[in-house]
């Protein structure tokens, strides 16, 4: 992605770092270490959970170019979509996945050391056990936000592929597309209400990737066979 610098390299795929992420550490740093730590640990976690589509997808013969880390979030650019939905499905389940089995074997482990009391507590960085708490609940976040129907993330990925099985891809995509944009729209209006520009910024995202998704799905479809036969 033009505008990102490379962190590395794992398993043969670059993972970048947005310009714009670094406005973020700016807001960031004057937080302190704790703070420092939380964000830094968010982001390996969006990095283990983009490379685990990543992993799935090479399986399936599509390559991964790069991973860029945005301030919103993770983007696997992915060399071309899979052509069978059950590709896309097991792709777009392996990233949910890897937080949720994070969530089941570090539970009796992080209990073990911060107690119930600070476990249950909330999202708090006030003290590290605090802080280890928070950092374990990403991954419950991150597996709940990206579940959402909300197409192209992962949840919606889930729907449209489920979709295509019977409807075929061109209007598997356009239902999924439309429940992307209305949760886009619903993103965007909270964020503003709230005044959080993290979640406005990620309903203008959704909502333009959707639409290109669904020209992308039309433009496969009037150059394949079946479209040219109409
Ligand atoms: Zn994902």
């Amino acid at each position: 992605m033009r505008g990102s610098i490379r962190l590395c390299t794992v398993f043969g795929i670059n993972i970048n770092i947005h310009v714009s992420f670094f406005l973020l550490l700016l807001l960031v740093l004057p937080g302190g270490i704790r703070w420092a730590v939380l964000v830094g640990s968010v982001f390996a976690l969006v990095t283990a959970h983009e490379l685990c589509h990543s992993l799935v997808a090479k399986v399936f013969g599509v390559h991964v170019k790069e991973i860029t880390l945005l301030p919103i979030g993770g983007l696997a650019s992915m060399s071309r979509m899979p052509d069978k939905p059950l590709h896309e499905l097991a792709i777009s389940v392996a990233g949910p996945l890897f937080n949720i089995i994070m969530l089941a074997v570090f539970f009796y482990p992080v209990r073990a050391v911060v107690g119930d009391e600070v476990l249950f507590h909330g999202f708090s960085t006030a003290t590290w056990p605090h802080t280890i708490a928070y950092i374990y609940w990403i991954n419950l976040v991150l597996a709940g936000f990206n579940m959402l129907p909300a197409f192209p993330m992962d949840g919606g990925r889930v729907l449209r592929s489920i979709l295509a099985i019977k409807l075929g891809n061109l209007r598997a995509t356009r239902i999924a597309a439309w429940i992307g944009r209305l949760f886009a729209v619903l993103f965007a209006a909270s964020g503003l209400i709230n005044l959080n520009v993290v979640l406005i910024a990620v309903g203008v995202f959704i909502y333009i990737s959707a639409s290109a998704e669904e020209i992308q799905a039309a433009a496969a479809y009037y150059l394949s066979d079946k479209g040219r036969m109409q």
